[in-house]
């Protein structure tokens, strides 16, 4: 059985110029050729890698806050928000009598 490679097989032509053979990422897949890439360094990565990039970005920002966004104890009253996220902590804070009063 022959294997085919089709970075060595059909290289693809650039998609921006369509003369070069276009540059196969292993991770972007296939990047406008060196050329081009010289001609405008904002094609030299898919918009795809952006916007998974920006989705990364968000999704970590998001996770940071939530983390310290509520909080068990407002002064010294239990806050009812975080107890509604974490039911489970009013054992733990002992304060199921001070969230029937609030
Ligand atoms: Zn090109």
């Amino acid at each position: 059985m022959k294997k085919t490679c089709p970075k060595t097989h059909s290289p693809k032509k650039c998609p921006a110029c369509g003369l070069n053979d276009a540059i196969i990422d292993s991770t972007l897949g296939v990047v406008h050729c060196l050329s081009c890439q010289a001609k405008d360094v904002r094609i030299t990565k898919s918009p795809e890698f952006y916007s998974l990039a920006k989705k990364d970005r968000v999704q970590r920002i998001r996770d940071e806050h939530s983390a310290d966004l509520v909080q068990p104890f407002s002064g010294t009253k239990p806050n009812p928000d975080f107890f509604k996220l974490y039911p489970d902590k009013i054992k733990e804070y002992n304060v199921g009598k001070d969230l029937e009063k609030l």
